[in-house]
């Protein structure tokens, strides 16, 4: 039976070691074949016990009675017609979530769910109209990307390996769910197994600033920002957790933030809201706000979902806002939309809004 097992995706490798040693399996001298393990998991993304060809065959039948290697289930695979994928997948107690990978022509970046739904409700987000919300288990975050590797043909992890990025801005707020995330951030990283480079793991939040500064201090990764607002008022409106953390505070702790150099610039994310943040004077403003921190500032074409309270910004706008950014001296990328036609943009991610719809039909009797 598989309740009893223990899912071996998600423990690190110290955690392997200490958990064979307890159950008798190897001695603690014998480490290394919690790292032969290891591999087999992490670099060539086996999941069948039997296929561990440099493991005992004893050692593998005993793994096999305290352990499972798990992916979630695909509940729906769509491919947008420009190559993005959107993966919803089943865990393992019915809840659902959202993976997509989006190719693009020097790099595939696969974006990851934090939590079911989440728990703050910026007003723009599709994910933020979620009702359910609970934090994933490291093995579902890191899950997501050894489905996604499994589905693309990209074990083992060579030079040419199609997953190149990671960015944690599929649903729910990262920094709530910390060590989860940590977990999963730092296996990804691992350099004996998936090998990704830290340069390539970005986390987005919407300023959880005491996660931040204490994610800073621990977990080397690139780091993204929702700022989306430049002043405390409207920011209030479409980022509420602002009340909480104000501008004030989200740009000292950029400021402070101890990798926020060269190749691992912070990113601040602002999406283009019609009428809301767009303007000329909005640039000036953001450009001052954060002057000074090494930087570059990500554009984001509102994307709609239905009955969505706003309209995106019109190109004439937003060609302008960057404008100005540049002329300040920092790259200004207008993010592409991608995977629109398959609601797999940012901020288009809400799984379980079918099961939602139903329940909401019956509570209306
Ligand atoms: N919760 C984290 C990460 C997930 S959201 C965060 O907020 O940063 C990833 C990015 O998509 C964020 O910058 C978010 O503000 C943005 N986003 C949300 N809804 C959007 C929408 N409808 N159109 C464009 N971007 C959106
Ligand atoms: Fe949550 Fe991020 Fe959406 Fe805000 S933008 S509701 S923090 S997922």
């Amino acid at each position: 039976m598989t309740e009893d097992k223990i899912d071996l995706i998600g423990l690190s490798l110290e955690e392997i070691s200490e958990t064979l040693i307890n159950k008798g399996l190897i001695q603690s001298k014998e480490k290394f074949r919690s790292k032969q393990l290891w591999h087999w998991l992490y670099f060539r993304g086996e999941t069948d016990f039997d296929k561990m060809t440099t493991v005992s065959k004893d050692l593998r039948k005993k793994l096999k009675d305290h352990f499972v290697i798990q992916r979630p289930k695909i509940k729906s695979h769509q491919i947008s017609k420009d190559r993005t994928q959107k993966w919803l997948l089943e865990l393992n107690d019915g809840n659902l979530i959202e993976t997509v990978f989006i190719p693009e022509e020097n790099r595939g970046t696969l974006c990851v769910s934090s939590q079911v739904g989440c728990t703050l409700n910026c007003k723009f987000c599709f994910t933020g109209t979620q009702k359910l919300v609970r934090n994933l288990t490291s093995s579902e975050i890191i899950s997501q990307l050894l489905l996604a590797k499994d589905n693309l043909s990209d074990w083992p992890n060579g030079k040419d390996r199609k997953i190149s990025n990671i960015v944690f801005m599929g649903m729910g707020e990262p920094l709530y769910n910390y060590e989860n995330v940590k977990n999963a951030a730092e296996i990804m990283g691992d350099k004996e197994g998936i090998q990704l480079s830290t340069k390539r793991i970005t986390l987005s939040t919407s300023g959880i600033v005491p996660e931040i500064i204490k994610w800073g201090n621990e977990v080397d990764s690139r780091l993204a920002i929702s700022l989306h607002a430049t002043n405390d008022e409207l920011r209030n409106d479409i980022v509420p957790i602002n009340k909480k953390f104000p501008l004030k505070d989200l740009i000292k702790a950029c400021r402070e933030y101890p990798r926020s150099k060269n190749s691992k610039r912070i990113t601040f994310e602002y999406v283009m809201l019609k009428g809301v943040n767009d303007t000329a004077q909005d640039a000036r403003k953001l450009v001052k706000l954060i002057s000074g921190i090494p930087a570059k500032i990500n554009l984001i074409p509102f994307n709609p979902w239905p009955n969505s309270p706003y309209e995106c910004s019109s190109k004439e706008e937003i060609k302008k806002f960057s404008d100005i950014i540049k002329n300040a001296g920092y790259a200004s990328p207008v993010r592409k939309t991608r995977g629109q036609d398959i609601m797999a943009a940012c901020g288009q991610l809400k799984s379980s809004s079918i099961k939602i719809r139903k329940s909401e039909l019956r509570a209306n009797g």
